[in-house]
């Protein structure tokens, strides 16, 4: 079983007693920097010269510096800059700026778990992650609630690594959910797992195929798109509250039968073999290597890749159905068409 700890398994002084950088200001960045301040923490935010974020992180009353002057002055370093910046970003502005008893945090293990990464002598190296986007973490804090971590030590180079990733966990509100204790290792293979077999990559091309068989048939765009991507939201809600057994209990009986006799016929065999060989890829660093060889070359592969699935027919049917709605957008960093 996991380890979990509580509030009263943490020392909030700990983290108070620190001076805490947080390096980029984007989804976990403004949770993290935000919670922190309202726990009593020193808190700067470190930016590039020109960046959007500066204007955002410093009308929410924080200091904003650059990187390699946040790196001097504090002595626990958040870096939550985008995986794919993180190598060059500690390079050329954080390593030079590290010293013996400092702390580098993650929010995801991927450059430590892959190498990219590698801090020096008598610094530990732990990761703070929060099982959810940083937009619901700062809003479950504010609303006295939390979102729970993981919590993990790769260096621990004071023997009090795993003290101080804690205390910070309770700084940015995790230990009020729980915080879980996990590798570095254990973090990043199952959350690129996750999101690529089934959260992201699974679930995406699921909805894709599901709504192109529809209309390939010739049903009108607009019922596919209800059937296959609309009411995914309720389902997944449902699986959330009481996992898939609750989904199941509220659905019809015909729509439950339907589940268990054409279920394992879409997602069969083959399926789990394939999550399997996805699981070897990203095990063996493979994965870890086309991403980044792809992203130092201007993300070419990448681009492509989004400009493509961005022009799939179900986004069209969508921004037409969606504006029929008066949905409450509540993401305010996200335009449509235009994913960041
Ligand atoms: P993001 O893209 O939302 O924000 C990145 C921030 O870094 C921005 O403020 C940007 O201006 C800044 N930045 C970009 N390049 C920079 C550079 N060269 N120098 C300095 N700053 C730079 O990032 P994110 O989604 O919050 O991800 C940050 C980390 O958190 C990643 O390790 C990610 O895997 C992890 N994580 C994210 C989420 C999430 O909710 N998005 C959840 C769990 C873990
Ligand atoms: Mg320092
Ligand atoms: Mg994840
Ligand atoms: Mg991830
Ligand atoms: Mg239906
Ligand atoms: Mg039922």
């Amino acid at each position: 079983m996991a380890k979990i700890y509580y509030n009263d398994d943490a020392d909030l002084s700990i983290i108070q007693n620190r001076s805490v950088a947080i390096i980029g200001y984007g989804s976990q960045g403004h949770a993290h920097a935000l919670n922190l301040r309202d726990s009593g923490v020193d808190v700067r935010i470190g930016l590039a010269e020109g960046s959007k974020s500066r204007a955002k992180a410093e009308a929410h009353g924080l200091r904003v510096l650059t990187v390699a002057e946040a790196a001097k002055e504090a002595d626990v370093i958040m870096i939550l800059t985008p995986d794919q910046v993180q190598a060059k970003v500690f390079e050329e502005s954080i390593k030079d700026n590290l010293n013996e008893g400092d702390a580098i945090f993650f929010a995801h293990g991927f450059n430590i778990r892959f190498g990219y990464i590698k801090a020096p002598e008598g610094v530990d190296v732990a990761m703070v992650a929060p099982k959810g986007p940083g937009h619901t973490v700062r809003r479950e804090f504010e609303a006295g609630r939390a979102v729970p971590d993981l919590v993990a030590v790769e260096v621990d180079a004071s023997g009090k690594a795993l003290e101080l990733a804690l205390s910070y966990a309770k700084g940015i509100g995790g230990t009020r959910a729980g915080v879980i204790e996990t590798t570095f290792t254990e973090e990043t293979e199952s959350d690129l797992f996750g999101e690529q077999a089934v959260l992201c990559g699974g679930m995406s091309h699921l909805v894709q195929q599901g709504f192109e068989v529809l209309t390939e048939a010739g049903y009108q765009p607009e019922i596919a798109y209800f059937e296959v991507l609309h009411e995914l939201k309720l389902i997944v809600d449902l699986m959330v509250e009481g996992g898939i057994a609750k989904q199941r209990w509220s659905i019809s009986d015909t729509a439950e039968y339907g589940d268990y006799v054409s279920g394992p016929r879409v997602a069969d065999a083959h399926v789990k073999e394939n999550m399997q060989a996805v699981l070897k890829d990203i095990q063996d660093g493979t994965f870890a290597e086309r991403f980044m060889e792809d992203q130092s070359s201007g993300a070419k592969e990448f681009k492509e890749l989004r400009s493509k699935e961005e022009s799939h027919p179900i986004e069209e049917t969508g921004r037409e159905l969606r504006s029929l709605f008066a949905w409450e957008q509540t993401d305010e960093d996200y335009t449509e068409g235009t994913a960041a």
